[in-house]
């Protein structure tokens, strides 16, 4: 097995490395002050050619330097980092991630298979760091292995933006209608005649995965358990013809009054365990509310903190709610790679690898 890297940083291996999420994390590692790209995998497509023939580069620039050569492997094969970030369609990692668990590896995956397994953390670290624990309760936890979850990248803006209001006035329900970007879909995605100057009002799975996953996020571990937060949720998607960012709009009912003040008070104050021990990838204020009428946008916005930031604007009361606000966050990085790599800096930085 790989241990250390000649500079000291832990090795990672990334499985869908050629696709969407994996292209990010790849460009994300590039510059990692403590991990370093050792592994790429992908599909038979992929096998057996260095990373730059292999990839289609979606992103700006050109492919990582040290990425380039690497030759791609396959995703069930022998991959030797302890650390393996899995951007793998769930078909795949239905039997992979646990593949690669079994076999002593630490999975942070980006997938919906095994998010709402009872013993397996859904995280969002600046929310349930806590949820960690759930590793130890895991059937590979003698062997080292195991497997951590993000949540899908609506999930991810809403469940920060939720977790401070829940935390400080309780949560009666919530109602949230998404626009999402193209980039959300992979690649090569949505076809360019449904795309182009269009909005598509379905995306599959995704309004019951943005229904149930908060629960568990802001849920309270008990007794080795997570007890989810009981509250509705009401979702309606759409694919809209943006590139990058999911924006959505969220009305929420709390279970206490409280003044616009009050609330943008505890979503400006939010912080966590990646700002306590300043962890790399995470921005000082995980959210920015913004005052201008027609912000948040994502050609704008969506950059925010390196991608990490959620910001949130349009903040004012609702006449059948309580609240209601827009909010914007980037679905392929803090929606996805940078929260990957944000759970690895908390298993780094809690001493689990
Ligand atoms: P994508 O662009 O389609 O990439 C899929 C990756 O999986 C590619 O590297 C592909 O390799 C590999 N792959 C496909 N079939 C495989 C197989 N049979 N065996 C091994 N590898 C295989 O998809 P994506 O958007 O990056 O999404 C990846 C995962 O992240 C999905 O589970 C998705 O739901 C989740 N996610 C995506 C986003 C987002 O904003 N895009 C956000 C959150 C979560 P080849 O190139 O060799 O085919």
């Amino acid at each position: 097995m790989t241990t250390a890297a000649n500079d000291g940083r832990i090795p990672v291996a990334v499985l869908g490395a050629t696709g969407a999420v994996g292209q990010r994390m790849v460009s994300l590692l590039a510059a990692h002050p403590t991990f370093r790209l050792a592994e790429v995998a992908a599909s038979e497509r992929s096998l057996g050619k260095t990373y730059l023939e292999a990839t289609r580069w979606i992103l700006p620039g050109d492919v990582p330097e040290e990425a380039r050569g690497f030759v791609v492997k396959a995703v069930d094969g022998p991959i030797e980092s302890r650390l393996v970030l899995s951007a793998l369609d769930a078909a795949v990692a239905d039997d992979v991630e646990p593949l690669l668990a079994s076999r002593g590896r630490l999975v942070v995956s980006n997938t919906k298979s095994f998010r709402m397994h009872a013993n397996v953390p859904l995280l969002v670290p600046e929310v349930n760091a806590d949820h960690l624990a759930l590793l130890d309760g895991q059937e590979w936890a003698a062997s080292g292995g195991g497997i951590v979850t993000n949540p899908n990248c609506v999930v991810v803006g809403l469940a920060m933006a939720l977790a401070p209001l829940h935390r400080a006035f309780g949560l009666d329900a919530v109602c949230v209608t998404t626009l999402q970007a193209l980039s959300g879909a992979g690649y090569p995605g949505v076809p360019s005649l449904d795309a182009q100057g269009n909005v598509l009002p379905f995306i599959a799975g995704e309004e019951e995965k943005i229904a149930e996953e908060p629960g568990k996020i802001l849920g309270r571990l008990q007794g080795g358990r997570v007890v989810p937060a009981e509250f509705p949720i009401s979702v309606s998607v759409n694919r809209v013809p943006v590139r990058d960012g999911h924006t959505e709009s969220v009305f929420v009912k709390l279970s206490r009054r409280a003044s616009i003040g009050e609330v943008r008070e505890a979503l400006e104050s939010f912080a966590g365990e990646p700002q306590r021990l300043g962890l790399a990838s995470a921005p000082q204020r995980p959210i920015v509310v913004r005052d201008e009428s027609d912000r948040p946008q994502p050609i704008r916005d969506v950059e925010a903190g390196r991608g990490m930031v959620v910001t949130v604007g349009r903040l004012r009361p609702d006449p059948v709610y309580d609240v209601r606000f827009t909010l914007l966050v980037h679905n392929t990085i803090r929606g996805a790679a940078g929260a990957a790599l944000l759970n690895a800096e908390l298993l780094a930085a809690t001493g689990r690898l």
